[in-house]
């Protein structure tokens, strides 16, 4: 049995990887989010062309389209999911993504 089940049938052991089913599930082709905003990761050049961090400031691990910084990538994975879940649960390919397996973390039961 693995611990995490998707009710799209996906099963996995292994706590990120089910985060990046459900990230690849609902990440739209165009990254807007369900608050309408855009939500992608910016390259560390782009970052320095819109001037929005100071040069002389180390760039964060990971910065989103919407403003969002983090070093801690679990944290952006979650940001993004956040983003880019729809209310109904139901993912870019038309298909329902929940969480099923009642060892799932709280955190992922959006749906509830
Ligand atoms: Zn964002
Ligand atoms: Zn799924």
């Amino acid at each position: 049995m693995s611990r995490y089940h998707c009710s799209c049938g996906f099963a996995i052991d292994a706590e990120d990887e089910f985060g990046d089913h459900l990230l690849m599930a609902f990440t739209p082709d165009d990254d807007i989010g369900t608050d309408s905003i855009m939500h992608a990761e910016m390259s560390d050049e782009f970052i320095r062309l819109t001037g929005d961090i100071p040069a002389s400031s180390p760039l964060p691990r990971h910065v989103c389209s919407c403003g969002f910084t983090t070093n801690e990538t679990p944290e952006f994975d979650d940001h993004l999911l956040v983003s880019f879940v729809t209310p109904d649960s139901i993912g870019v390919d038309g298909e329902k993504h929940v969480p099923v397996d009642p060892s799932t973390p709280d955190r992922w039961k959006w749906a509830a």
